[in-house]
């Protein structure tokens, strides 16, 4: 029987290291380059929900969530300017882990299956041709359709709240409230500005506490924000893209972002990296081609995904748009039908 062919990923963060922990409970020799270290803050609003949570429990990792003390979200509640909706139950509970605690017990499981982690080592070839999985998260983009994303996330304690997840949006941008274990909560904001307006240094403390006489200033009032676990991430674009179109093999935000709206990134990781097992596994055990390996894994994740990047887009236009300020808000918000179809359709 000839030996297994090896797989390089690069790229250490979910999606990367949930597909070398797959591949390695079937033998399959793997090395992640992450050009980062662990453990570390990322800008994540830490709540996962959706079908990534059932590839967490087939792959043996969620009770490694549960001993890292993760909680469970179960209700929500939107807001958009000074406009709220009521509390209500999560269609599903999400788990909410911090990414500090998440990466690491990923990398401190990866290694304990055999797998070569190369910590603080960048991939830096163009190519991501045969055996090489391209892992390695958002596609640098600083301009998208006229503007720029960035978003931001601190943890911090004293934040009251209604509810397990709250979302409040504005004009520029959005900011989301997620209970963490051990009273922690994270704050995460994803705000928008016009390429043309000077990309200076931004006062965060402003743009997450938003405007005065608003439940989100309301809620950071009394907050102790962890200034260590302040983190920043610019230059993305949140436009939809297909697997097949691309001509790597592609798993994560590295394949496509989806609108931090929807609390969905996380669990596309995790489910990209399931979908791309079989067919890695495939090739790495001589079964199939390369090529036929990576068209396999973008078709499953083009199927998979299509339908919930389309609705994603509608619901981070109602996050962004003045149309729904004021009684137009009031009404979107206080629908419990479009709650339900927002909810159930971006997973
Ligand atoms: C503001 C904001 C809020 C969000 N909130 C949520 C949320 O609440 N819930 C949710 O589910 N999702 C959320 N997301 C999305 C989520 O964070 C991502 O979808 C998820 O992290 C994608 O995982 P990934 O493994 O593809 O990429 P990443 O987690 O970004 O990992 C990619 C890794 O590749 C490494 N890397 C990059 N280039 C190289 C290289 N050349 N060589 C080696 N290594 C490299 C990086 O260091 C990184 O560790 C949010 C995103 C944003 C921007």
């Amino acid at each position: 029987m000839s030996a297994a062919k090896p797989i390089t990923i690069v790229g250490g963060g979910l999606a990367g290291l949930t597909l070398g922990i797959g591949l390695r409970q079937q033998d399959i020799p793997v090395t992640v380059w992450e050009a980062g270290h662990y453990p570390r803050h990322r800008v994540c609003g830490e709540f996962i929900s959706g079908r990534g949570q059932d590839v967490l429990a087939r792959l043996g990792l969620r009770e490694s969530f549960s001993r890292a003390g993760s909680a469970l979200a179960r209700t929500a509640a939107f807001y958009l300017g000074r406009t709220g909706s009521p509390v209500r139950p999560l269609p599903a509970p999400a788990l909410c882990l911090s990414r500090f605690a998440m990466d690491a017990l990923l990398a401190e499981r990866f290694r304990a299956s055999g797998g070569e982690l190369r910590e603080n080592a960048r991939w830096r070839e163009e190519d991501f041709g045969e055996g090489v999985v391209r892992a390695n998260g958002r596609r640098l983009q600083p301009v998208a359709d006229g503007c720029r994303w960035f978003g931001l996330k601190v943890h911090a304690r004293n934040v009251p709240l209604a509810a397990d997840l709250e979302m409040h949006g504005s004009q520029t941008g959005y900011v989301g409230f997620c209970r963490l274990p051990d009273g922690e909560v994270n704050v995460c904001g994803l705000f928008l500005q016009a390429a043309s307006k000077a990309a200076g240094p931004q006062a965060w403390r402003d743009l997450l506490r938003g405007l005065p006489g608003t439940p989100l200033r309301e809620r950071l009032a009394g907050a102790a924000l962890d200034e260590s676990s302040l983190c920043s991430v610019a230059g993305f674009s949140l436009r939809p893209h297909r697997g097949t179109a691309q001509n790597e093999c592609c798993i994560g935000d590295a394949l496509t972002m989806i609108p931090p709206v929807t609390g969905n990134g996380m669990s596309m990781a995790f489910e990209s990296a399931e979908m791309a097992l079989g067919p890695l596994a495939a090739y790495s055990r001589g079964e199939s081609s390369w090529s036929q390996a990576r068209q396999s894994v973008a078709a499953a994740c083009d199927r998979a995904f299509a339908r919930r990047l389309a609705w994603a887009r509608w619901l981070q236009w109602m996050m962004f748009t003045p149309l729904l300020r004021g009684w137009p808000g009031a009404m979107v918000l206080h629908s419990e039908w479009l709650w339900r179809t927002m909810f159930t359709r971006t997973r």
